[in-house]
């Protein structure tokens, strides 16, 4: 009930290596989830921690649009066995 239909949080991160990356600022990272939930706590949507990684990480691009439009491209690589494809 508490949890929107749909929504991963990132206590779903739990024990998993998470990968995100962005094309257009070239940035890939690893984290480890567990050491993210420690940071953001347990009930934090993941687009929204995806937006604070990006932010973390210098992607201005996130932050501030372009006058063209151009925004951040940071997303989740699915780390093998996992399905998040509701995030994009
Ligand atoms: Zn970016």
């Amino acid at each position: 009930m508490s949890q929107e239909r749909g929504a991963f949080l990132s206590s779903d991160l739990s024990c998993l290596k998470v990968r995100v990356g962005c094309e257009r600022c070239k940035l890939k990272r690893q984290f480890d989830g567990n050491a993210l939930i420690d940071r953001v706590g347990r009930n934090e949507p993941l687009p929204g921690l995806l937006t604070r990684i990006a932010v973390g990480l210098g992607c201005d691009l996130n932050i501030a649009p372009t006058p063209n439009g151009l925004r951040c491209a940071m997303r989740y690589e699915y780390p093998t066995g996992w399905d998040l494809k509701g995030l994009r």
